[in-house]
């Protein structure tokens, strides 16, 4: 038994040794990843509750690695993260998706998430400052999203980004709500004007009661603070169906659209007006 017992352990250690090595293959290619054009963004559309229209797009990012394929951003983001790399690629996205969204039909408007490191980074609020003068994107129509492990972080740093940011004009809107460190107070301590329901309460809500409960407390609380609520993660007619008996205003899920390029929404973007 001892033996097998070490092998074990010496499994676990070889696992660990190359999920080591992993890691770190991942953080260096990830910092050549858009010089050498495997990065890409997919959009997906956010739809008014009631009417079914599109207001809007949020925008998702897409590594895919020359050798490896396809990697889910749910693993190269925290990496990104620890590594400093999502400086860079946090800029990249933002510049691009304000381009692109400066491109669309008005008052269409684009969502772009930020990560705590971003958003607690010097110069983060004059960046974005830059990226809208440089792309002439309308402030009001940029909505950054971001989880509270931002806030959490640290809270004073964030609370003054936060400020700098509502002062260009644009919208911030709290990503996740319900998960990990939410708290209520951060609702009132900081200046959000949307919140986000994680998809893992919309995506049950067509099954338990307590989730129904949930997501309605949910959007009174919006109500009570003036605060519009999108529903993330809507998948099946029955969801929607709640969504509208409830007056939650927004959408975004599998439903109404997968994230995809965006020429896959000309008849959306394409801007028509007759100058
Ligand atoms: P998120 O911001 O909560 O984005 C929503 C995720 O849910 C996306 O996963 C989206 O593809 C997926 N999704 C949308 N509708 C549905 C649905 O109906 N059902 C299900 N099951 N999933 C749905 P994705 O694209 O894999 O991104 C995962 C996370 O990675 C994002 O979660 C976000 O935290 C992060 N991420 C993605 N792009 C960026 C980026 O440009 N910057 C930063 N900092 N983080 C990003
Ligand atoms: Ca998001
Ligand atoms: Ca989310
Ligand atoms: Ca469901």
């Amino acid at each position: 038994a001892k033996s097998e017992g070490r092998g074990t352990y010496r499994f676990f250690e070889a696992k660990l040794g190359t999920q080591v090595r992993e890691r770190r293959i991942l953080e260096h290619d990830l910092r050549h990843a858009i010089a050498r054009g495997e990065m890409h963004l997919v959009y997906q559309p956010q739809t008014d509750v009631q009417s079914g229209a599109i207001f809007g797009f949020e925008v998702l990012l897409r590594w895919q690695h020359s050798e490896r394929g396809p990697i889910s951003p749910a693993l190269f983001i925290p990496i990104a993260e620890e590594s400093g790399a999502i400086l860079q690629i946090g800029e990249w996205v933002l510049r691009a998706a304000c381009r692109e969204a400066a491109s669309w039909p008005n008052p269409l408007s684009v969502a772009v998430n930020v990560s705590a490191v971003q958003l607690l980074a010097p110069h983060f609020a004059q960046m974005v400052h830059e990226v809208l003068f440089q792309t002439e994107l309308r402030p009001e129509r940029l909505e950054i999203e971001i989880t509270e492990t931002a806030l959490i972080r640290d809270p004073s740093r964030a609370q003054s980004t936060l400020r700098q940011l509502k002062a260009l004009g644009l919208r911030i809107a709290m990503d996740d709500f319900g998960t990990g460190y939410s708290s209520l107070s951060n609702l009132r301590a900081y200046p959000f004007d949307k919140i986000k329901i994680d998809g893992s309460f919309i995506r049950a809500v067509d099954e338990n009661e307590q989730t129904q409960a949930i997501v309605r407390s949910v959007l009174g609380l919006g109500r009570g603070l003036g605060l519009p609520v999108l529903a993330e993660g809507v998948e099946t007619a029955e969801e929607l169906r709640f969504l509208i008996e409830e007056n939650c205003q927004s959408a975004q899920g599998y439903l109404m659209g997968r994230p995809a390029a965006i020429e896959q929404f000309a008849e959306h973007t394409h801007n028509t007006t007759v100058p």
